[in-house]
């Protein structure tokens, strides 16, 4: 009968851990407002992790560029890692607040926030007896490429620290306050950026049949995509190709260009589908060039994989989440993509958005929008999602059902910003 006492040793930990949480919140308030008062923009975030890893009291070692990541509890057997991001955005900031960034960036992603939690959770977990590792992981570049959770993953750092599971909190507009959105399966899509550029032959415009221009070409490509998805992918599983630049020749009414060129942004939810949605783009627009009599270059650029929460986890999360006065609220699925998938691919993980209330808004703004400013509250409910994130984890080693990390294979996928190209 092992089940049972597992649960009730985690049940005293998890009042123990929240009561403890509740005299670190104050402190943690006050290094958000720091935090979120002088911003750090990807990959120059060392000031931010020195600050946060000063405030934590926990070794850390350096991983991932500016990252930081150790390790609490026993220092063998498996672990728990959570993460927080590092960086914030090249944006300037409106909210008026008294610690408001006046640097031209901001925290509009609530990374202030998410430190702050990630901090009061270890502080707090410090003075706790932890039955398993718990692993805080300090991510540079979230907002930019190359990815920060992609190089901690390829550092090893999760088997080198045998993470067992990974979880992750981010805030959200979209989830009412005090709720929590889990979800099984998919939550955030892949991402992938491609590029086609068609070539011919430029020309006087009064002269068309002279000249093999890429207009009308180019054209076809961006109206025929969506039906290229429509007959590739199935509508059961989503998916979407946004095309967000078109550029040919110059503002000239006269002149027929010889190049044009698009870029758009390919999400999907299904790792076949991803492959042979890129390879449907390539010989679609490779035909429509040729028809044309012009030369097509596909690119594709890779970006991170799909997010699927782990369903054991998942289920056990809610469960703690409701023991511990939050509600777990219905899944908040979307086609946007974040880079904590990579440690997906390797361990279960879990990303549950926390909701939020801003100040003067009914409507919470939505995430990266100058005016985004969760209220303090936030802290405490991230902090309470991460560990209710930790002890289902804990829960599922403890009842053996989380595979040994030690035999955790390291899944090889195309490195974020790999370029594949195809001329044709
Ligand atoms: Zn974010």
């Amino acid at each position: 009968m092992t089940a049972p006492a597992v649960t009730t040793g985690l049940a005293d930990l998890r009042e123990r851990w929240f009561a403890a949480l509740r005299e670190e919140l104050p402190g943690a308030l006050e290094l958000r407002r720091s935090i979120h008062a002088d911003p750090c923009l990807s990959g120059q975030e060392e000031p931010t992790a020195r600050l946060v890893e000063e405030a934590m009291g926990v070794a850390l070692e350096r991983v991932a560029g500016t990252g930081r990541v150790g390790r609490l509890g026993p220092v063998q057997g498996p672990s728990v890692l959570l993460r927080g991001e590092l960086d914030a955005l090249p944006l300037h900031e409106a909210t008026g607040a008294a610690y408001a960034s006046r640097t031209g960036h901001m925290h509009a992603c609530g990374h202030d926030v998410h430190l702050a939690a990630l901090v009061a959770v270890v502080r707090a977990a410090a003075r706790l007896d932890l039955p398993v590792g718990l692993v805080p992981l300090l991510q540079p570049r979230e907002e930019t490429y190359p990815s920060g959770a992609q190089d901690a993953v390829a550092s090893g750092a999760l088997q080198r620290y045998a993470v067992a599971a990974a979880v992750g909190a981010h805030v959200h507009p979209g989830v009412a306050p005090g709720h929590v959105a889990t979800g099984a399966g998919v939550v955030n899509a892949a991402a992938d950026e491609i590029e086609v550029v068609l070539r011919g032959r430029g020309g006087h415009g009064a002269y068309p049949h002279h000249a093999a221009d890429p207009v009308a070409a180019i054209s076809h490509v961006v109206l025929g995509l969506p039906e290229l998805m429509r007959r590739t992918v199935s509508p059961m599983r989503p998916s979407v190709l946004s095309v967000g630049h078109l550029q040919a020749g110059q503002p000239s009414a006269n002149v027929l260009p010889a190049e044009a060129r698009l870029l758009a942004t390919l999400r999907t939810t299904d790792p076949d589908d991803r492959v042979q949605i890129q390879e449907a783009v390539r010989v679609f627009a490779a035909r429509q060039a040729e028809a044309f009599g012009l030369e097509a270059q596909v690119t594709v650029t890779s970006g991170e994989p799909v997010l699927v929460n782990d369903p054991a986890v998942v289920e056990r999360m809610d469960a703690w989440l409701g023991r511990s006065g939050l509600v777990a609220a219905e899944p908040m699925r979307s086609l946007g993509a974040d880079d904590f998938s990579f440690f997906g691919e390797v361990v279960p993980s879990v990303m549950a958005f926390v909701g939020v209330t801003v100040d003067g808004h009914d409507a919470p703004p939505p995430l990266h929008h100058p005016e985004f400013l969760p209220t303090d509250e936030a802290v405490g409910h991230v902090a309470g999602a991460l560990v209710c994130g930790y002890l289902a984890a804990a829960e599922l080693v403890a009842e053996g059902l989380l595979p040994v990390p030690s035999e955790l294979a390291h899944e090889a996928h195309p490195s974020i910003g790999a370029v594949e190209e195809w001329s044709g």
